[in-house]
């Protein structure tokens, strides 16, 4: 991929506050492309990238719908052959496995083992209005909900995740719209400067795979404007304030899973870390019509990981998946 991407933020945060870690991300970002230049698979997906369609024709022909799929199409309906809608097809199957979306690039659709547009018909109801914001999504996946944020109004939007696979899919779409203000930085939260510069910050499903939450919850605090706003999905168990659940092994099949507090205590840590006005705004049990294999995802999914005969309970004899959306300012 050029690294347009590159210049496209730094461009973005000149006369900003961000402008003060210009040289800070510059030297992240250095460091992650030596890390990776060498990296076969990070090599096989920039060379699929590059295979993807239209990419020589001027950026103004592309039109962006982002409702509940996240539309790209090409005005001129002609620029569209059979040629090219089975080329965007082929590259795009190169990306697989896609979880987050769903999303459709020149009438292709990719049906993602998420339904990521029921979270953030979950989500949105609660956070106020994003006009105007500078909105941070932390652990933004495949950067669908990059799109829904700046649709829903956002003035500035910046994602980031350290999975290479998901930064590649991100730009399937972002290099059709070079112009639009969103930006994603293959970085993790740890990685950041503490910029204190962002009226919302996001982070859904990302808190249980941080083996130290409360150091997670103090870096999210640090990218938040003094008056700003952290809109937090996690997972959650039934409980009381000091209840949290410690996966021994897997949880739903899943590795990286370290803490599961009860709504009561995730509000305690979010006070704790110093934040005020915390609220539970949303509870809900992920059902296996939200996470399913599909042919973009044809692993194995959700309705694999919970117990044949009883699915309140994993596979493991853990509470099923539920989640919880907080709100702290
Ligand atoms: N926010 C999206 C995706 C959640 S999946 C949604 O709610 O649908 C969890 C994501 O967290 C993965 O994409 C993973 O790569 C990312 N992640 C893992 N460790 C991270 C870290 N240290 N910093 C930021 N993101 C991280």
């Amino acid at each position: 991929m050029n690294s347009s991407w590159k210049s496209d933020f730094f461009a973005s945060i000149i006369n900003t506050q961000l402008e003060g870690y210009l040289s800070e991300f510059a030297r992240l970002l250095k460091q992650w492309e030596l890390n990776n230049k060498n990296n076969k698979e990070c090599v096989r997906l920039d060379k699929q990238l590059k295979q993807l369609p239209l990419l020589d024709i001027a950026k103004n022909t592309f039109t962006l719908d982002a409702s509940d799929t996240v539309r790209i199409n090409v005005t001129d309906a002609e620029l569209m052959t059979d040629g090219a809608r089975a080329k965007t097809q082929s590259v795009l199957k190169q990306f697989m496995p896609w979880r987050k979306g769903p999303f459709s690039l020149f009438g292709i659709d990719i049906d993602t083992e998420w339904r990521s547009d029921w979270k953030w018909n979950r989500v949105l109801p609660h956070i106020g209005s994003l006009e105007e914001h500078k909105v941070l999504d932390v652990g933004c996946g495949s950067g669908y909900h990059l799109f829904r944020m700046h649709q829903a109004g956002a003035k500035y939007v910046v994602g980031i995740d350290p999975t290479a696979l998901f930064f590649y899919q991100f730009h399937c779409f972002k290099q059709y719209l070079s112009d639009i203000p969103i930006h994603y930085l293959p970085l993790g939260i740890e990685d950041m400067p503490s910029t204190q510069s962002f009226d919302t910050v996001f982070s859904m499903g990302v808190l249980y795979h941080r083996h130290d939450p409360i150091k997670f919850l103090k870096e999210l605090r640090a990218q938040l404007t003094d008056s700003g706003q952290l809109v937090l999905e996690t997972l959650v168990v039934d409980g009381d304030v000091n209840t949290v659940f410690v996966p021994e092994g897997r949880y739903a099949q899943m590795r990286n899973v370290w803490f599961l507090p009860s709504i009561d205590a995730m509000i305690l840590w979010l006070k704790r870390v110093g934040f005020k006005n915390v609220d539970c705004v949303d509870i809900d049990i992920t059902s296996t019509e939200e996470q399913r294999s599909t042919h973009w995802m044809p692993n194995q999914s959700l309705s694999d990981f919970l117990d044949p005969n009883d699915s309140s309970l994993t596979i493991e004899g853990h509470p099923a998946p539920k989640r919880a959306v907080f709100i702290a300012r």
